[in-house]
């Protein structure tokens, strides 16, 4: 039996593109929130809305660029290039708190519209040492939640121990392979689809989808 519904914290990339088919197997209702914080490519909120109504999904864009004018980074600005971190640090395209945020304002919007369950993408396995990637941070962050507006909020990550293989796997089982890799956004600059090819996002996911294809053809080589 499905469950009542969800709020999905939506940005129109691979991950939370693949975790909104999750959720429509789930819930007999699901709403999703994309946030607008002055990303370099509005192609990327253009791209959220485009899938959001494709598959009839209701869709809320906040406005959160007050996260711009707290703490610019490479997401949002021009002069800041995309980058790695160097030495275990932290790539540029770190936003401190991003997560805390939008999972925090996510819970608010699902405590306004009567949904129980929240949804993001967020991912442990490929976390980039983004602190609030892991699971340890969404597991407290679930309790302060429920505590602050006294209910029973569930966070959900189906991602959160995928690696991008892994997650175009779950992607595959859920019919929705092809949707995911022509429609969805990931590209640092701002390419749909394969992307570009050369940013550090494009490398995630273009090697991932590249070792599920291969691992999945050699599977069915066995079973031949
Ligand atoms: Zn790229």
């Amino acid at each position: 039996m499905k469950q009542e519904k969800a709020i999905i914290v939506f940005s129109g990339g691979q991950d939370s593109t693949t975790c909104l088919f999750w959720a429509k197997e789930r819930f007999k209702e699901i709403e999703a929130v994309t946030f607008d914080y002055g990303q370099r490519h509005s192609l990327e909120i253009e791209c959220a809305m485009e899938i959001a109504k494709e598959l009839g999904v209701k869709h809320h864009i906040l406005d959160m660029s007050l996260l711009n004018q707290l703490a610019p980074n490479a997401l949002t600005r021009d002069d800041i290039k995309v980058e790695d971190g160097e030495d275990g640090g932290l790539p540029s395209t770190f936003v401190p708190g991003r997560n805390l945020l939008f999972l925090s304002f996510a819970g608010v919007l699902a405590s306004q519209v009567g949904a129980k369950h929240i949804v993001t993408g967020v991912c442990e396995t490929d976390f980039s040492g983004y602190p609030d990637c892991r699971d340890i941070f969404v597991k407290s962050l679930n309790v302060t939640l429920n505590l602050s507006m006294d209910t029973t909020f569930v966070i959900d990550t189906p991602l959160m121990w995928l690696d991008k293989a892994q997650t175009w796997e779950l992607a595959d089982q859920l019919g929705a392979l092809e949707f995911v890799r022509e429609k969805t956004l990931t590209c640092y600059n701002g390419v749909i689809a394969d992307g570009c090819g050369e940013c550090p996002a494009c490398k995630l996911r273009n090697k991932g989808l590249e070792d599920y294809l291969t691992s999945s053809k050699s599977i069915e080589g066995v079973t031949l």
